[in-house]
């Protein structure tokens, strides 16, 4: 058993951090929602009542927020409170400026940290098959894959401080663009008078089957555990898919990787976001194809 502290207990944090719990971990659990707390009580986790009761014990502590602000912002806390012999994966999507800032932070203090973002959704989360990809020394990286295989199926070394995140980066823009073009194929085929579930069938076993087709199918019906099935409830927000192209076209811009069609899906989930799309699950973009969130 380790102690462990989890800060961000949001829809991914929360379900990563209670699988440490039923791995038998003691896992103090910090989040500025009180909900989130509630919620991580009740399955057994123990609530800190902020960061530094969060880390101060702890001999592996892991984040999970939103963006390289918020990260910047609690890395401040914890490096002040964490034990010197502590294990950190930092586990958000974040631009690899703030991530090599945070590695370079904790190398000055002679800590162990890597940077450890995740790929398979709130359902990966839950059901502790994510993707993890590490960038960070080697040595830590190993240290710290039993815990990372508590909460993913696919534990993934990347290379030095900061690769995780440029996977990450990559993945998502790839993903962003993918999911546009699975709507966009289901949207005509449904003004063509193709059923969804025949060109569900076709799609998934030819040449355009993708995880955005197959695992998060963005029409209800043929994939039932999928968004499109609750009216698009996230999930992994529009906003959040926003967030990442930005991550993406950023890097793009200061390496001058050409990358037209992630300019084009920033720019759509920048319109669906700005027309009221930002709380909901980033394959609701459907809506905004089908015309039901009109561009100002
Ligand atoms: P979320 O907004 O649901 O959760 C983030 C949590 O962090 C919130 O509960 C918030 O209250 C908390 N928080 C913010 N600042 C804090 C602080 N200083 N101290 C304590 N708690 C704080 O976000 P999420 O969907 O869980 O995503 C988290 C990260 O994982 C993001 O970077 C996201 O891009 C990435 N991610 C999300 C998904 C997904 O499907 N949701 C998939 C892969 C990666």
């Amino acid at each position: 058993m380790t102690t462990i502290g989890f800060i961000g207990l949001g829809h991914m944090g929360l379900p990563m951090a209670i699988n440490l719990v039923k791995a038998g971990h003691q896992v103090a659990g910090y989040d500025l929602v009180p909900a989130a707390l509630e919620a991580f009580k009740g399955a057994g986790g123990q609530v800190a009542q902020d960061i530094p009761a969060c880390v101060t014990d702890a001999d592996v502590v892991i984040t999970m927020l939103p963006e390289g602000k918020h990260v910047r912002a609690a890395y401040e806390d914890i490096f002040k409170h964490v034990k010197k012999d502590v294990l950190i994966a930092e586990c958000s999507t974040i631009d690899i400026e703030t991530s090599r800032s945070i590695h370079a932070e904790a190398e000055a203090r002679g800590l162990r940290l890597i940077d450890a973002p995740v790929s398979g959704g709130v359902i990966g989360a839950e059901a502790a098959t994510l993707t993890f990809m590490v960038g960070g020394r080697e040595e830590d990286f190993n240290a710290l894959k039993p815990y990372l295989e508590v909460m993913g199926k696919t534990i993934i070394y990347c290379g030095a401080a900061g690769l995780g995140q440029a996977a990450k980066i990559c993945n998502n823009l790839v993903l962003g663009i993918s999911m546009i073009g699975a709507c966009e194929g289901f949207n005509l085929a449904e003004k063509l008078g193709l059923d969804a579930f025949k060109f569900f069938e076709v799609a998934a076993q030819s040449s355009a089957q993708c995880w955005s087709i197959t695992k998060y199918c963005p029409v209800p019906g043929p994939v039932p555990t999928s968004p499109a099935n609750r009216d698009y409830a996230a999930g992994f927000t529009a906003a959040m898919m926003l967030k990442d192209l930005k991550l993406a076209e950023n890097a793009a811009q200061l390496t001058n990787a050409s990358s037209p069609l992630g300019a084009e899906a920033m720019a759509l989930y920048s319109l669906f976001c700005q027309n009221g799309g930002q709380g909901l699950d980033f394959s609701g973009i459907m809506k905004f194809l089908k015309g039901d969130y009109k561009s100002s």
